[in-house]
């Protein structure tokens, strides 16, 4: 990236009314077929203007095509049977109906990367494409086949490369893999998380990113949070094994979450999106805060690093709240790119 401080979105944004449920997660989708393909095309191309209007640099979907971020991506694939479903705990925080894996697992065809080349087509700024990491995706299913979370993630990691080497080669800038799963299991990260998360890279010549995060704003998430006390050092235990990783960036939730930022010392070296608006608030952060949260960030993170963003996805946010956090977190930005350039 040329310019400093390249703003970016961790995730997924809003969707438009007319293609699925305002403010609900994994909101159903209200058209089907030829109609809702062409919906999501058309929210695609809404999300991203409005983004490009916010003066974001890293543009990506906005996630209008998926419904859910894991998935969305493992209804494609074989070997997972989505009408046996079973009651696990996702994140060891809350009981979801989950589909059973029943057999050997493989992609049957390229999941997002038609979408990927339409984003491509219609912009010339870099893009990020977000699909789930190894851990993530096996923490959401129930496994009748491997009975083995390792052989899944294993499995799964080999999937996931031959979908990340067909978005690099549909133009995408940078892959990010979800592994909101790194803060809750942390034996499993170090014995093998961050090595299918590797497997997963494996080849690419894109840059690549994982993002780690507390999640969206819900209550199984903020629930969750009541109980990690004042200090959240959950990064803690991943860092030092990510700093080693080949992984190029590492995106965190920062603002308003207890995490202490020296932790960020750990992965010195790494590009950081560092988390600068808050997902689980309808509150609009100002530029200062923004800002605020950046200059804290900068002791950690060099500058050239450094890469404001947001905490978490913002789908269940309203739209006029999401497009306003878009507009703080430029701002924000901003400030801090003047307060650099007046230093040198
Ligand atoms: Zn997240």
């Amino acid at each position: 990236m040329k310019i400093l401080l390249p703003t970016s979105t961790a995730g997924s944004l809003p969707k438009p009314s007319w293609l699925a449920q305002p403010e609900t997660l994994w909101s159903p989708w209200k058209l089907q077929d030829k109609a809702l393909i062409e919906g999501k095309r058309d929210a695609l191309r809404v999300s991203l203007h409005e983004q490009q209007l916010s003066g974001i640099d890293i543009v990506s979907d906005g996630e209008q095509t998926r419904q859910h971020f894991v998935t969305t991506f493992i209804e494609h694939l074989n070997g997972v049977d989505f009408e046996q479903r079973k009651t696990v705990k996702i994140r060891d925080r809350y009981d979801a109906s989950v589909p059973t894996v029943v057999g050997a697992v493989s992609r049957q065809k390229p999941v997002f990367v038609e979408d990927a080349k339409f984003l491509r087509q219609q912009t010339k700024q870099p893009i990020k494409w977000a699909l789930p990491g190894p851990m993530t995706m096996i923490d959401t299913l129930f496994d009748n086949h491997y009975k083995s979370r390792e052989k899944l993630a294993w499995e799964f990691a080999k999937i996931l490369n031959q979908e990340a080497k067909e978005l690099e080669a549909a133009g995408v800038d940078i892959i990010q893999f979800d592994e909101p799963a790194f803060n809750v299991f942390f034996d499993e990260v170090n014995d093998w998380g961050i090595a299918t998360l590797e497997r997963a890279i494996e080849g690419l010549k894109c840059e690549t990113a994982v993002h780690i995060c507390y999640g969206y704003g819900i209550k199984a998430n903020t629930d969750w949070k009541k109980t990690l006390g004042t200090e959240w050092r959950q990064y803690e235990q991943a860092f030092p094994k990510l700093q080693k990783s080949s992984i190029d960036i590492i995106s965190l939730e920062c603002h308003n979450s207890h995490v202490p930022l020296d932790l960020l010392e750990l992965i010195r070296g790494k590009k950081v999106m560092v988390g600068a608006i808050d997902v689980a608030t309808n509150t609009i952060e100002t530029p200062e805060e923004v800002a605020d949260t950046l200059r804290k960030a900068l002791k950690f993170v060099d500058a050239d690093k450094l890469y404001p963003s947001t905490n978490c996805g913002m789908a269940p946010l309203p739209r006029s709240v999401a497009t306003a956090k878009l507009n703080a977190l430029s701002a924000g930005a901003e400030i801090i790119r003047k307060e650099l350039s007046n230093s040198y």
